[in-house]
């Protein structure tokens, strides 16, 4: 449904996107997420077509943003991440507005009243916008997306500056687009995105560094895969022991459970299991596993993997000094 190739984008001497590439299928939810100045917006505007890149294509539903703007641009409604502001217009007004600017067909009445009920701002039509609250012109801005029912809604960290209850009020309506739209949703939080979506792209200084399905993610980033082990009996054997199975990277004892019973952390080769390995040796010199279970790397960890280098200004400069 959007498939974005090869963007490269520069501000001056700036490489703010190096070849970023990637698709998403009609009706699926993904999550764009990337640490703050990684190139989400660059990205964003670029496929919404407010930006041109220096190189690269972007097409939606088939439709080059570029050799075909106005079919393009028809079909994405977009949030971006600093709405403009029409301050002085009553919420209906402005609906109204860009419902006229879009050139939507569908009727025009009931249309606007969907997209407020949805969005839950049916009870405020009537007041200006620029009286309202900072999660009330999220809504607004978000509802402006959704006027005219295009097929891909993208969303620039939308639940920026919105309070707990608003955050967990917002992913309940992204969800619900679910399936009839498809959906890009940019975050520099990755519980945020982990939540929502069905794929992470992750990107890290104007690349993508990741694109797996949410629960793939942690298993694509790394090399070594985790065990947690919880042996009775001396700790010095079980380090030396395991320390010597073929695949294994590290061990170490983490915590005391109860007298003479530790808890260990094993690391191992992705493409292997030591389990049974563990369990023979440990059985053979009399030591007993009171528990064993793969504790893998959490997603958390993963993205911080990903993204480890961030903020630290390594992003390449052309020709710099
Ligand atoms: P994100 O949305 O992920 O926070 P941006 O796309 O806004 O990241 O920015 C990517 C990089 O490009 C950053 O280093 C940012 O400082 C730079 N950048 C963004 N917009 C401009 C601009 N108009 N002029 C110069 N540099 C910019
Ligand atoms: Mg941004």
């Amino acid at each position: 449904m959007v498939e974005v190739k090869n963007l490269v984008k520069n501000y001056g001497s700036i490489n703010a996107l190096d070849n970023v590439s990637f698709t998403v299928e009609k009706g699926e939810i993904l999550g764009f997420l990337g640490p703050n100045g990684a190139g989400k917006s660059t990205t964003l505007n670029i496929i919404t077509g407010y930006l041109f890149s220096n190189g690269g294509t972007v097409t939606i539903d088939g439709y080059d943003i570029l050799e075909n703007p106005m079919q393009a641009r028809s079909k994405i409604g977009y949030l971006p991440e600093q709405p403009p502001v029409y301050s002085d217009m009553t919420v209906l007004k402005y609906l109204e507005f860009i419902y006229g600017l879009k050139k939507v067909k569908l009727p025009r009445k009931q249309h606007i009243e969907e997209v407020m009920k949805l969005v839950k701002i049916d009870d405020i039509k009537g007041r200006v916008i620029g009286n309202l609250s900072k999660g009330y012109k999220q809504r607004v801005g978000f509802a402006q997306a959704l006027i005219g029912n295009p097929e891909v809604i993208i969303l620039d960290e939308p639940t920026v500056g919105l309070d707990p209850r608003q955050i967990v009020e917002m992913r309940s309506v992204i969800r619900g687009l679910a399936k009839k739209h498809t959906v890009i949703f940019s975050s520099h939080i990755l519980s945020e995105v982990a939540n929502i979506c069905d794929r992470i792209v992750v990107i890290s200084e104007g690349k993508i560094v990741a694109d797996a399905k949410t629960a793939e993610l942690s298993a694509v980033t790394s090399d070594v895969k985790k065990l947690s082990v919880i042996v009775e009996g001396s700790s010095s054997s079980v380090l030396s022991l395991v320390g010597e199975i073929e695949g294994v990277t590290k061990v170490r004892r983490v915590s005391q459970i109860s007298e003479g019973v530790f808890e260990y952390a094993v690391e191992y080769k992705k493409e292997t299991d030591v389990r049974r390995a563990v369990f023979k040796a440990l059985a053979k010199a009399n030591l007993v596993i009171l528990e064993m279970k793969d504790s893998g790397l959490s997603l958390e960890d993963s993205y911080m993997q990903l993204t480890k280098f961030a903020g630290a200004n390594t992003r390449q400069k052309k020709g710099g000094i």
